[in-house]
C-alpha cells in the first residue's frame, strides 16, 4: 500500500520533514522535487544556525519543537548543548518566569537560574548586566542540513524519489482538484501536493490561486572572529543564549560567535523578488549583510558578552525566511483546491513536529496534536490583503522577542472592522481592543460613575483594565446591560439538506421545532472538540449557526452536500446581547415578541421599535435577556432604540469575568481540537441517540476513559490563563481561561488537571510569574447553579 501519489515541492527541513513522516506511514509514492541541490538547497535551511529554543505560549508549538528535538538526537543532527534566555530588565525577569510557566505547562523540564548560575552556564556573559535566566538542558542546535539529509536517505530507502534541479513552474489544476506539477524537466502527475517551499511559498500556492499569508524578510546573523575564551575546535561549547531585551541571540561555532539580530528595521522581500540558484552569488535566500543595520546590535553584544570587545565582525548576512500575520505557521489543505496543501513559515525548531503533524492529516485525516492555531484556513478575507499581510509580517519581525500582555491588540492597521454601534460606542468613551480585525469596546468611559465592587488587580491583571470593568459586571447582574455580540461569526445554513447536514455535523439534536436553539458541538473523528455552536433554526431548511470563526465555515464547506448553502452572514449582520435581570422591562415595551412566552433556548423574529429582529434567548452572561440580531444598516437604529430608553453598554471586560462566573467555555482557550466533550465538561451538549454523527463512535469510547477533566478554580488573586498548576509540588495541569469575578468576589482560573484532582475542595497552586498562587478546585458553577436567574 504506497498511499495516493505525492508531490512535494521543497527539500528544506520541512519537505524532508514530511517524507521521512509520509512513509514511516506506509506513503510510498512520494516525490520531493527541489530547484537546488540536496541536502544544501539554497533556501533558509541551509544557512540557518539552527537554535532550538523550545518554549513557546502556544502549547502545539511547544509540543512540534520538543518533538524535532527528540527526532533530530535520534538523527544525530542535534547538539543538545542546552539554552538560556537572559533578562538583562526587571521586566524581562518577569517575563522569564512566564516562560517558565509555559515550559512547565506543556510538560518541558526548565530551571530558572541566578545571575551567577547564568555565568557559569555561560561564562560569556557579564555578570554585572545579567538578573538572572531561564535554562532548558533539552534546548540546543539543530543541523538543519544534515537532518535533511538523514530523513531524505530514511524516506529513499521507503520508496520515496527526490529530485534535485527540478524547478516547479505550475502546479495543474482540473474541476477544483490538483492533478500533478509542471517542473522545468517534465511534468509529474499527483493526488496530493504539498507545498513546502519556504520563502518561496507564496508563489508556488499562487500557482493554485491561493493567497498564502506570508512575507519573506531578510534577518541578520553575523560571526566573529575567533575568540580566545571559546574552545577552538569544537562545534559548538556553550548554550545557545537568547538578549531579548535587545534583539539578539548567540551560539558558538569552532571558537567563533554567531550573533543574530531581530532589532534591525523590517526588510521584507516580495517571493516574486527571490533570485534563482543560478543567479544567486551564493544562495538564493541570502541578501547582502548591511553592516549599519548591524551596529546597535554589535555595541549590545560588546557590553553583555565583553570577551568580543577585542573581536570583530568577521562576516554577515542578511538570511531570509518568513513571518506571517499572528507568527503561527500555515499548515492545512487549500479551500479551494483539493488535494494542494502547504507546509509553510516553520522554523528549524518546530519542522520535525510539523512534519509530522501534517503527514498524520494527510494519512488518518487529523493531527494527534491540536492545530487550530496553524490551520491556513483560520484567516478572515481581509487578513488575506497584501497590504495587510506587509504590514503584519513586518511587524512580527519588530515584536518576535517582544514582551505581549494576552490582551494586547494590533496597533496597526486598525480600525479595520467596525459593527454599526462603533460611533456611538466612540461617543461613550469606549475602550477598544481588537479581535479578528474587530474594534471590540473592552470598557465604555461613560460608565465611570457606576458603583464597582472593591478589588484591586496585581499589576499584569491591571493592564487593559479600569475599575470600570466591575462596575459594568455589577451593572449586569444587578439591571441590564446592551453588550456587542457583532464580533461572533454567524452562519446561514439552508436548502433542503440542511437539517440532515446539521444533524451529521453536530452533536445536537437540531430536528426541532421551528424557533429552537440547540448548544452544541462540532467533533473530530476522533471525537476531539473542534468548536462549540449554537444552531437556531428559523425555518424547515433554514438556520442560523453562531460559531467561533473562519476554521468553522471552512469545516461546513469542507462536508456541505449539494443541497446546503453555507453562507457567512457576519459583515452584514450585527448583534447585541441584551442582558440582565431587568432585561425584560427594557425590551418588552419596544417588542411586540411576546418574551415572556419566548422560553430559554428559544428565538422569534419581530422587531424592536422599527427595527427588524431575530431574538435568540441565549446568554453567555447567565442573565436574563437575548441576543438581538438584525442587518448591519438597522444596526445604529437598534442601538439608539435601546439607549433612548436609558440602558447602558457594557465591553468584554465584564463579559469575560460574567461567562467564567458561570463556567461557560470558549473554544480555542478552554478546549480545543485535542479534547473530548465529557473531558470538558461538556457532555450534556452530545446527543447520542439522535442517530450518527461525525465523531459519535470515537466519544462512545472516549466517554468510559475520562482522565482529566476541565476544572474550575478559585482563588485570591487573579492570573492570566496558560500557567501550571501543581499539586504536591509537582505540575499536574495548566490554566486556561482567568478572570476577577466581581459577583462572587474572587478570582476563577479554569485549568486542565488529572480527574482525580477535580474534585471541590482540592488545594492546588498556580504559578504565577515568580509567585504560587493558592487556589481551590470549586463546584461550577459559581454563579446561579440552579439556572433560575436564565429562566425567569
Ligand atoms: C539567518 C537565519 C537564521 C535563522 N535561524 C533560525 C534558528 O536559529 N532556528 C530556527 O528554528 N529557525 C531559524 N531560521 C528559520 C529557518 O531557517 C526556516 O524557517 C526554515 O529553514 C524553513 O524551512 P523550509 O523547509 O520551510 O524552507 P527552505 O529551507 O527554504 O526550503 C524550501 C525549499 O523549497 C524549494 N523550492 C521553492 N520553490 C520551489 C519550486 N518552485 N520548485 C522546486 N523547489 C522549490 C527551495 O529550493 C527550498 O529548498 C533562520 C533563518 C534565517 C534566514
Amino acid at each position: 500500500m504506497a498511499g495516493p501519489s505525492v508531490v512535494v515541492i521543497g527539500a528544506g527541513v520541512v519537505g524532508a520533514a514530511l517524507a521521512d513522516e509520509l512513509s514511516a506511514r506506509g506513503w510510498t509514492d512520494v516525490t520531493v522535487v527541489d530547484q537546488g541541490d540536496v541536502p544544501a538547497t539554497g533556501g533558509s535551511s541551509s544557512h540557518a544556525p539552527g537554535l532550538v529554543f523550545q518554549t513557546n505560549g502556544s502549547k502545539a508549538m511547544a509540543e512540534m519543537a520538543r518533538y524535532t528535538v527528540e527526532k533530530f538526537v535520534g538523527l544525530g543532527a542535534f547538539l543538545q548543548v542546552g539554552g538560556l534566555e537572559v533578562a538583562t530588565t526587571p521586566e524581562r525577569l518577569r517575563e522569564l518566569h512566564r516562560r517558565y510557566g509555559w515550559a512547565t505547562s506543556w510538560g518541558l523540564e526548565a530551571e530558572l537560574l541566578s545571575p551567577e548560575e547564568c555565568v557559569v552556564r555561560h561564562p560569556l556573559l557579564d555578570a554585572e548586566r545579567v538578573l538572572g535566566g531561564l535554562f532548558l538542558a533539552s534546548d540546543g542546535l539543530a543541523l538543519a542540513v544534515p537532518a535533511v539529509a538523514a530523513q531524505l536517505a530514511r524516506a529513499q530507502e521507503r520508496g520515496v524519489r527526490v529530485l534535485a534541479r527540478h524547478e516547479v513552474l505550475d502546479v495543474v489544476a482540473v474541476d477544483g482538484r490538483v492533478t500533478g506539477v509542471v517542473t522545468d524537466k517534465g511534468e509529474i502527475s499527483a493526488d496530493v501536493v504539498v507545498c513546502c517551499a519556504g520563502i518561496w511559498g507564496p508563489r508556488v500556492a499562487r500557482m493554485v490561486g491561493m493567497e498564502l499569508p506570508l512575507t519573506p524578510l531578510a534577518h541578520q546573523l553575523a560571526w566573529t572572529g575567533r575568540l580566545p575564551e571559546l574552545a577552538g575546535d569544537v562545534v559548538a561549547s556553550l548554550p545557545i543564549l537568547r538578549h531579548q531585551d535587545a534583539d539578539l541571540y548567540y551560539r558558538d561555532r569552532n571558537g567563533t560567535l554567531g550573533v543574530g539580530y531581530y532589532g534591525h528595521r523590517p526588510m521584507p522581500v516580495s517571493a516574486d523578488d527571490i533570485l534563482s540558484v543560478d543567479a544567486a552569488e551564493v544562495m538564493p535566500s541570502l541578501t547582502a549583510f548591511t553592516p549599519d543595520d548591524f551596529a546597535d546590535a554589535w555595541t549590545e553584544t560588546q557590553s553583555l558578552l565583553p570577551a568580543t570587545r577585542t573581536a570583530k565582525v568577521e562576516e554577515g548576512v542578511n538570511g531570509l525566511f518568513s513571518f506571517t500575520t499572528d507568527n503561527m505557521p500555515l499548515m492545512g489543505e487549500s479551500r479551494d483546491v483539493r488535494g494542494f496543501w502547504v507546509a509553510e513559515a516553520v522554523w528549524v525548531t518546530h519542522s520535525a513536529g510539523v512534519g509530522r503533524a501534517m503527514a498524520e492529516w494527510l494519512v488518518d485525516g487529523r493531527s494527534s496534536i491540536d492545530l487550530h492555531e496553524c490551520d491556513v484556513n483560520r484567516f478572515e478575507r481581509h487578513q488575506l490583503a497584501p497590504e495587510y499581510v506587509l504590514a503584519r509580517g513586518c511587524q512580527n519581525y519588530v515584536e518576535v522577542y517582544d514582551i505581549i500582555h494576552p490582551l494586547q491588540p494590533m496597533e496597526d492597521p486598525r480600525p479595520l472592522r467596525t459593527s454599526p454601534f462603533h460611533v456611538r460606542q466612540r461617543e461613550l468613551g469606549a475602550y477598544f481592543l481588537e479581535a479578528s480585525g474587530w474594534e471590540r469596546p473592552h470598557w465604555y468611559g461613560v460608565n465611570e460613575g457606576l458603583p464597582a465592587p472593591s478589588y484591586v488587580p496585581n499589576d499584569w491583571a491591571a493592564r487593559y483594565w479600569s475599575p470600570i470593568v466591575g462596575a459594568e459586571a455589577k451593572a449586569t447582574r444587578e439591571g441590564v446591560a446592551l453588550y456587542d455580540m457583532t464580533a461572533l461569526k454567524r452562519l446561514e445554513v439552508s436548502g433542503p439538506g440542511a437539517t440532515a447536514f446539521l444533524q451529521r455535523l453536530t452533536t445536537g439534536d437540531v430536528d426541532k421545532s421551528i424557533g429552537s436553539v440547540t448548544y452544541c458541538l462540532l467533533l473530530d473523528g476522533d471525537g476531539g472538540i473542534r468548536s462549540d455552536v449554537t444552531v437556531a433554526r428559523l425555518g424547515a431548511d433554514h438556520f442560523q449557526v453562531g460559531a467561533n470563526g473562519e476554521l468553522d465555515l471552512d469545516w461546513f464547506e469542507r462536508h456541505r452536500p449539494g443541497d446546503v448553502f453555507v453562507r457567512d452572514i457576519t459583515a452584514g449582520t450585527c448583534c447585541l446581547g441584551v442582558w440582565g435581570p431587568r432585561a425584560r422591562e427594557l425590551v418588552q415595551p419596544l417588542t411586540g415578541v411576546d418574551l415572556t412566552a419566548l422560553r430559554y433556548f428559544r428565538g422569534a423574529r419581530g422587531y424592536v421599535g422599527h427595527v427588524p429582529v431575530t431574538m435568540l434567548r441565549l446568554s453567555y452572561v447567565g442573565e436574563l435577556g437575548w441576543e438581538i440580531y438584525t442587518t448591519a444598516d438597522m444596526g445604529l437604529k437598534l442601538w439608539d432604540t435601546f439607549m433612548r430608553e436609558g440602558a447602558i453598554a457594557a465591553g468584554r471586560g465584564a463579559f469575560a469575568s460574567l461567562r467564567l462566573e458561570k463556567g461557560y467555555r470558549s473554544f480555542g482557550v478552554d478546549m480545543t481540537f485535542e479534547h473530548d466533550p465529557y473531558e470538558a465538561g461538556l457532555g450534556f451538549a452530545v446527543k447520542l441517540g439522535k442517530g450518527d454523527f461525525i465523531g459519535r463512535d470515537a466519544v462512545v469510547e472516549r466517554k468510559e476513559s475520562v482522565r482529566r477533566k476541565l476544572t474550575c478554580l478559585v482563588l485570591d488573586d487573579v492570573v492570566m490563563g496558560k500557567e501550571p498548576v501543581y499539586h504536591d509540588g509537582r505540575a499536574v495541569g495548566y490554566v486556561t481561561s482567568a478572570a476577577y469575578g466581581y459577583t462572587i468576589g474572587r478570582g476563577i482560573a479554569y485549568a486542565w488537571l488529572p480527574a482525580e484532582l477535580s474534585v471541590p475542595g482540592t488545594a492546588v497552586r498556580i504559578g504565577y510569574f515568580d509567585r504560587l498562587v493558592e487556589a481551590v478546585v470549586a463546584a461550577e458553577p459559581l454563579f446561579d447553579p440552579a439556572m433560575e436567574r436564565l429562566r425567569g
